[in-house]
């Protein structure tokens, strides 16, 4: 098997794949997709489930994607998992959206079960399932600051509405877009949930003067940006603006501390990386695929 496949593989498809045994029924599409750790994720999985197929990266552009969606859906594919840039655009893309990826607006698992393209969202339920593994806690109790309105951003802010999280607060570089998020959450915030002298529901500015007041008013904060993506990049929160009874979520993951966690540390907090929601997304995408539990043992094996 390639280590990346592109829209010319999957135009002949027969032949770059005739010596790829268990055939290639799964994948994960982006640009850039090179650092997915999705495939040895779930490669362990189909093959300790003893399914017969594999799971590969496809490096696909926003231009190939309508192309890509339906070659695979052609070619048999059991499902797909969408990365940046594709989550947004696949909503285009499928027959049917499921409820939380709608109201999300975002697709990151699609599955081609008997002949209908469905478009499902399995970042928010898998963040929430990897803070109750990182910090033995639930969303519903607990105070939580976002950082970030994009996908990500969206997905998270919307189970912990769903949670009925005690206080959620939006913090993203373009204001309005984080002012959105918060007014189309807003039902879901009407409660009598007792939290002293702030909002239940807040969007803030980027800046490190509102970071510091709400911190005071907060449980958890999560990066939700791709900050700290790049080694050199700073903290997306200074360490001296955090506290030690903070438990902080960094998104974003990879074999270092990021900054973020690094930080968090230096303040005394609890801190954790996105492993665990990779984990636990892609677990739960691979029960949309196969209608069974995943092996999340072996599964959070290959991430260690
Ligand atoms: P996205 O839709 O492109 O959204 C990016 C968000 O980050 C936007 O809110 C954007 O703000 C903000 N942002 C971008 N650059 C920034 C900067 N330099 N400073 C401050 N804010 C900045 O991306 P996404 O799909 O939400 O993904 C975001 C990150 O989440 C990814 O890089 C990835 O690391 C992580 N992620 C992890 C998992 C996991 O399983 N662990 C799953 C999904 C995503 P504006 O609105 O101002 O542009």
């Amino acid at each position: 098997m390639k280590e990346i496949y592109t829209l010319a593989d999957l135009k002949d498809w027969e032949k770059t794949t005739h010596d790829v045994d268990p055939p290639i029924r799964l994948g994960v599409i982006g640009d850039p997709v090179a650092h997915s750790l999705s495939p040895q994720m779930q490669n362990a999985a189909l093959s300790a489930c003893k399914i017969d197929m594999q799971y590969a990266r496809f490096q696909i552009s926003s231009a190939e994607l309508c192309e890509v969606l339906s070659l695979v859906r052609k070619l048999d594919f059991i499902g797909v998992n969408l990365t940046v840039p594709h989550k947004i655009a696949a909503l285009d893309h499928v027959d049917d959206v499921d409820p939380d990826a709608r109201r999300i607006g975002a697709v990151n698992t699609i599955s081609f079960a008997g002949k209908t393209a469905r478009g499902f969202n399995t970042d928010g339920r898998g963040f929430s399932r990897a803070i109750r593994d990182e910090f033995s806690v639930d969303l519903r109790d607990l105070r939580v600051l976002v950082l970030g309105a994009g996908g990500a951003g969206r997905a998270i802010a919307m189970q912990c509405a769903k949670e009925n999280c005690e206080r959620l607060v939006i913090a993203n570089r373009t204001f309005e877009k984080g002012e959105q998020l918060a007014d189309k959450l807003r039902n879901f915030f009407t409660g009598p949930k007792v939290v002293g002298p702030v909002p239940r529901l807040q969007a803030i500015r980027w800046e490190e003067s509102a970071c510091r007041f709400q911190v005071a008013n907060a449980d958890l904060i999560v990066n939700a940006t791709p900050v700290g993506l790049n080694r050199g990049d700073a903290s997306p929160i200074p360490a001296q603006v955090l506290a030690p009874h903070l438990m902080v979520y960094d998104t974003v993951y990879s074999s270092e501390r990021t900054a973020f966690v690094s930080a968090a540390l230096e303040a005394g907090a609890r801190a954790a990386n996105g492993l665990s929601m990779l984990l636990h997304q892609g677990a739960l995408a691979l029960e949309i695929w196969f209608q069974r539990e995943a092996p999340i043992d072996v599964m959070r094996k290959t991430l260690l």
